[in-house]
């Protein structure tokens, strides 16, 4: 298998999408899964499904198909909620297995969300801890012995900037904290090997690389030999280790269903699950190289045709994910202008204009065709037009 797969999805007529690192495109599977599972699962099946169909098992199986990517085994990733639940769940369970220490470890580079969560976590235990916040170059020297968690997200969201989740980790390892990879920007964007990266919790999402649709649920992965001891902070019933026996007091399950809250959607995650299949024979160290080659080519195409951007993202390769970042202080309008002309990326405050790159479905000819474009707005001002400076609620 070569790529791009492009026939693998839909993908409007003449649009060039670069923006799968905020929405994947729908893989075509997704249209007959989902529509048959409509009709005939709910449609005629209804509450049968759960065991006919066994949408109950849905969110461990379709767990074992992200794991795959991302160097988990078997049975250590499940699907529900979304990330910024499965954060909290995971930065909860966190603290539990550290109750001496006090500090939160993140860094400035890291999703709001993520930080948010924390912040309102640490309000309601009310013991005392602190969320520590550095520059992401200084993650690994501010793991010291009173840290708690270290909760990172590892492809920066604005800046396509990637950690070293290898040395991270094992600072944290020999500090004696406990890690928390974000993979939202890494899952089915870069190769990933959480058994050899030995963290002890890993979160995502699957609506951006993973193409699973807007409101897709998210995973969570812990450690096979730590989850018998976590304490889950949602208690929740699909959680239990016996749901349906009612008992009047919370059990957790054995394994990694112990991270499950209440019932996952099915419509979604069925959506999900076919969508998963586009990666059965795609190789992610492939992906990667393929990845670099069109980041590599966006960047010296754009620098040499369009000086009013600066680069906003790592030069050298190995520190980026799978997306480019320029700054430009008319960024918002401008990625408007080329969003009209059928070149889909986004903005994010206050000037990055952000193109994801996702070798799936992405080659040079529209990398190229995407910089003729981005070249004309800028050369010939097309972004200075008020309809270009109207925001919207989502950027
Ligand atoms: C996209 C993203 C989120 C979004 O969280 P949701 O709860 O799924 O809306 C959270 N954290 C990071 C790092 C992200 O990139």
């Amino acid at each position: 298998m070569t790529l791009p797969i492009k026939d693998r999805f839909v993908l409007p007529e003449g649009m060039i999408y670069l923006d799968g690192n905020s929405l994947g495109p729908m893989p075509k599977s997704v249209v007959g899964h989902l529509s048959a599972m409509i009709e005939e699962q709910w449609g005629q099946h209804l509450i049968t499904g759960w065991n006919v169909d066994d949408w109950m098992g849905q969110p461990l199986r379709v767990g074992n198909l992200v794991a795959r990517l991302i160097g988990a085994p078997e049975g250590s990733v499940v699907l529900g909620d979304t990330l910024s639940i499965k954060v909290y769940q995971a930065l909860s369970a966190a603290l539990q297995m550290r109750p001496q220490r006090k500090v939160v470890l993140s860094d400035s580079g890291n999703f709001p969300s993520d930080l948010y969560m924390a912040e309102g976590l640490i309000a309601q235990l009310n013991e005392g801890h602190e969320l520590r916040i550095v520059a992401p170059e200084d993650v690994a020297d501010a793991v010291t012995d009173e840290v708690a968690a270290v909760m990172i997200t590892q492809v920066d969201y604005r800046t396509g900037r990637m950690h070293d989740m290898t040395e991270i980790t094992e600072r944290a390892r020999d500090a004696g904290a406990v890690t928390i990879w974000d993979l939202a920007h890494s899952a089915g964007a870069v190769p990933v090997d959480l058994t050899a990266a030995g963290c002890e919790f890993a979160v995502g999402c699957t609506y951006k690389y993973l193409n699973g649709g807007p409101g897709a649920p998210a995973f969570i992965y812990a450690r096979p030999d730590i989850t018998a001891d976590i304490v889950p902070a949602l208690s929740g019933w699909l959680g239990h280790d016996a749901p349906f026996a009612f008992e009047q007091s919370y059990r957790p399950a054995k394994d990694i269903e112990r991270m499950r809250v209440g019932t996952p959607p099915v419509l979604q995650m069925t959506a999900l699950e076919a969508a998963m299949q586009v990666w059965s024979d795609v190789d992610m160290q492939e992906l990667r190289a393929a990845s670099l080659a069109l980041c590599d080519l966006f960047i010296a195409e754009v620098e040499a045709r369009c000086p009013d951007l600066t680069l906003a993202s790592p030069r050298e390769s190995a520190r980026r994910g799978s997306q480019v970042s320029f700054a430009f202080e008319h960024g918002y309008a401008a990625m408007q202008a080329l969003i009209a002309r059928n070149v889909i990326g986004d903005f994010r405050a206050p000037n990055i204009m952000r193109f994801g790159f996702t070798p799936l479905y992405i080659d040079e000819g529209d990398v190229r065709r995407a910089v003729d474009v981005l070249t004309d707005v800028l050369d010939n001002r097309l972004w200075d037009d008020p309809a270009f400076r109207r925001t919207s609620r989502v950027t």
